[in-house]
């Protein structure tokens, strides 16, 4: 008799990272059901997997209930707007995927007996006092500010995660995800490196906010990638940070972008968002104790990669997904 196939359900399968997700796991032999609602997800992500008989897509709003039918052994919630342009525009829909999405997904999970495994994320740190962050860090997060949105949804949804794993002993894993680029980022997210990438592609001025001085980690899919998948099938309840603790200041990736790009556009200053983090590196050495995990990727390759993928997207006809 053959062997039954592992079955994964992925949130927000067709946003940049869920969609790297279900070729991951596609990869692995699993069967895969992305649900996306395509608030800020774009079909052309999984647009390769289509024919492919161990991949089902539910166009699905993980607010709602969600049903599966059949056996589930694994649910990964990744659905939320996540970068800060998605998150001021859907404040609302951010803060309802962080809490009854979570609910809805961590409850599947229950009922299917399937390991689960949250989506976190580096802003759970706020504006951090202490550096390089660590999991032990509680944060410095402002919740009526603008971006208090995302970042309490998702401390929310830790916190909801954590419940359930001790109240209904779900095996649950939460990955604290840290800035990360590569293809299938969207070019208008509002993000450094795709409005960098596509200004400079443009031969338009690169628009930095503030001095530039301010430092962010950057790390590339494929790593983040094998994190997370190595996550899943660990014993780690508690968070673990997965990213790439090479930092910068943006000033200085504003400018290896441009001279990767090959441009002369010039770099322009505007001002600095609300509580924006002055200071972002991962401490990883629990992911590289407890998964033996580090990321491999060099910064210029990840960029090279990523360029590729941005010159195809700005030379290909306007065949624009929901948000462009
Ligand atoms: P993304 O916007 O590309 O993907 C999110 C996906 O979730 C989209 O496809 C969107 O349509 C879907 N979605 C949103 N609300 C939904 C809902 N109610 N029902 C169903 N689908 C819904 O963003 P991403 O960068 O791929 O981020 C994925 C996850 O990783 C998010 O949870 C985000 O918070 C987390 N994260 C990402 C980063 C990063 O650097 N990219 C950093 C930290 C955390």
């Amino acid at each position: 008799m053959s062997q039954q196939l592992q079955r994964v359900v992925i949130t927000g399968g067709a946003g940049f990272l869920g969609s790297h997700l279900c070729d991951r796991f596609l990869a692995e032999g699993w069967e895969v059901i992305c649900m996306d609602n395509l608030v800020t997800g774009d079909l052309r992500n999984i647009g390769h997997l289509v024919g492919e008989s161990r991949f089902h897509f539910f166009h699905q709003d993980v607010t709602e209930f969600i049903h599966v039918p059949g056996k589930v052994d694994a649910v990964m919630h990744f659905a939320s707007p996540a970068s800060p342009l998605d998150y001021l525009e859907l404040p609302i829909q951010t803060l309802k995927v962080g809490a009854l999405g979570t609910h809805k997904a961590l409850g599947l999970a229950r009922e299917k007996g399937a390991r689960f495994l949250l989506a976190s994320t580096s802003e759970c740190y706020g504006d951090p006092l202490v550096h390089p962050q660590r999991e032990d860090y509680w944060g410095n997060v402002n919740p009526v500010g603008p971006r208090g949105v995302y970042d309490e949804a998702k401390r929310f949804a830790e916190a909801m995660t954590m419940a359930y794993h001790r109240y209904h002993k779900v095996r649950t894993r939460i990955v604290r995800i840290f800035n990360t680029y590569g293809p299938r980022m969207r070019l208008n997210d509002g993000r450094a490196l795709p409005a960098f990438m596509s200004q400079a592609l443009r031969g338009e001025p690169i628009t930095v906010f503030g001095d530039g001085s301010q430092t962010r980690s950057f790390c590339y899919v494929d790593d983040l990638i094998d994190g997370i998948y190595r996550l899943l099938h660990s014993d780690e309840v508690y968070p673990v940070n997965i990213g790439n603790p090479n930092e910068m200041t943006i000033k200085e990736f504003a400018e290896r972008i441009a001279r990767l790009v090959g441009t002369t556009s010039p770099i322009i200053y505007k001002d600095l968002p609300v509580d924006d983090p002055k200071q972002r590196r991962p401490d990883i050495s629990k992911a590289r104790r407890v998964l033996g995990w580090e990321p491999k990727f060099d910064l210029d390759t990840g960029l090279a990669k990523t360029l590729a993928y941005f010159r195809e997207r700005l030379d290909a006809p306007l065949a624009k997904g929901p948000r462009g």
